[in-house]
């Protein structure tokens, strides 16, 4: 059982998800919770290592922002203990939960479930702390913002768990974000194909990662809500779906920002200078466009980073701009990328076009596109978000 950071928000709280957890022990399961930091908490730690310097330490500033779980973790084992349960507490260098060195987006490699499952059989609840693990070093890690998804499917797979249930602050899977289209759907299955794409391109619902992990671990996971009984929604292999729909889902993503490198010179080589000099500066690209020469021997490249790592990228373009050779850099932070995704789109024609079309009648200028072979990204003003999610989930006629 996951437990996120709102349904640990406070002792009220903590108080309700031991209740759960016992009424689980109560049907005869041995369980292993993985808990989150109180909401708001990890964004507060985050601003107090920020504040103390902005080029912190990351190993450091993991000692500072995996702290919030410890507390959640101690205090979820002693909500339990006072409800009559037998309890622990497991700290991520105590189980160990071994990482990568990668301080601050560490990856788990491997959990040692010895003593913890033989506490467990002893009939004692383990509360582990998520988004914490521990370095070759021998430091704390943490996995990255939304990790303790990942450490509860870790987890559910170390211990060869029947299931993992992440509960959240919603019931389930919707075919878009609920909080901003209330017409939104709740999916009763999806499969872990449309989950992971879902998740990479925005639906922060489940971390990315998480999913990549279940699908690779055969991990069932289960995402319902803390706060309500009503069933949640199983991610499945694409055989245990019954009747397939042609998009499972709707995600936007704000954290893009869009940079254009124009007057290029339009030759062999060009666009690797580009994304070389960003590649050794550890930088992500996403999207990205090459526009035809409209000027003889000259082009245009348009392509989106980490809003965080705008600045960074036009200092290096500034410093590469004489290797490259292009005549000047724009860029814009004010974009979204909408996305829509589902398996149907393998076998079924014109589910671009219904997107373009759509965004087109609203007025909604598109200025890049992505595609894979289950989802369509498009590139869009920031302003526009809410109204391209709700235009899309109609158009593909999602709306409960
Ligand atoms: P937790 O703290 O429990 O990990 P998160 O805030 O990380 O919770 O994730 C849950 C949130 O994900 C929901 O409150 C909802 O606003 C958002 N969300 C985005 N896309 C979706 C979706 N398709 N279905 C459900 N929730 C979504
Ligand atoms: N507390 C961490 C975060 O806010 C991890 C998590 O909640 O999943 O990113
Ligand atoms: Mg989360």
């Amino acid at each position: 059982m996951k437990f996120g950071g709102t349904s640990m928000a406070g002792i009220e709280r903590i108080r309700g998800v031991a209740a759960r957890v016992a009424a689980e022990r109560a049907a005869g399961h041995e369980v292993a919770v993985v808990v989150s930091a109180m909401a708001g908490e990890t964004d507060r730690l985050v601003g107090f290592a920020q504040a103390a310097s902005p080029l912190a330490d990351r190993a450091e500033y993991d000692v500072v922002v995996a702290s919030g779980e410890q507390v959640t973790a101690g205090l979820l084992a002693i909500a339990l203990h006072a409800a009559g349960v037998p309890a622990r507490s497991w700290l991520g260098w105590q189980l160990a939960i071994a990482t990568t060195d990668a301080h601050s987006t560490a990856r788990i490699e491997d959990i040692d479930t010895d003593a913890v499952l033989a506490s467990m059989a002893a009939g004692s609840v383990a509360v582990v702390p998520g988004f914490q693990g521990i370095g070759p070093d021998g430091r704390v890690t943490t996995l990255g913002r939304g990790g303790s998804d990942t450490s509860a499917v870790a987890l559910a797979a170390a211990l060869h768990a029947d299931r993992c249930d992440i509960y959240t602050d919603v019931d389930g899977v919707y075919t878009t974000d609920p909080r901003i289209v209330p017409r939104a759907r709740k999916l009763a299955t999806i499969t872990y194909e449309e989950m992971l794409e879902l998740a990479s391109v925005g639906a922060k619902v489940l971390q990315t990662r998480s999913v990549e992990l279940a699908m690779k671990e055969k991990v069932r996971v289960q995402v319902l809500s803390s706060f309500n009984d009503t069933p949640g929604t199983l991610v499945v292999g694409e055989d245990e779906i019954v009747e397939q729909e042609l998009i499972a889902g709707v995600a936007y993503n704000r954290n893009e920002a869009k940079i254009t490198v124009a007057g290029v010179p339009d030759r062999p080589g060009v666009v690797a200078a580009i994304f070389g000099a960003l590649a050794d500066a550890q930088v992500n690209v996403d999207m990205i466009v090459q526009n035809i020469a409209y000027v003889a021997g000259t082009t245009d490249v348009t392509f989106t980073v980490p809003r965080t790592e705008l600045a960074l990228s036009e200092d290096v373009l500034a410093k590469a701009k004489a290797a490259i050779g292009y005549a000047t850099v724009t860029s814009d932070a004010a974009v979204a990328k909408i996305s829509v995704v589902g398996v149907g789109m393998r076998s079924h024609a014109g589910v671009a076009v219904t997107m373009f079309r759509a965004l087109g009648d609203r007025g909604i200028n598109i200025q890049a596109i992505t595609t894979s072979e289950i989802k369509v990204s498009v590139l869009i003003a920031e302003e526009y978000t809410e109204l391209a999610v709700r235009v899309l989930h109609t158009a593909y006629g999602l709306d409960a």
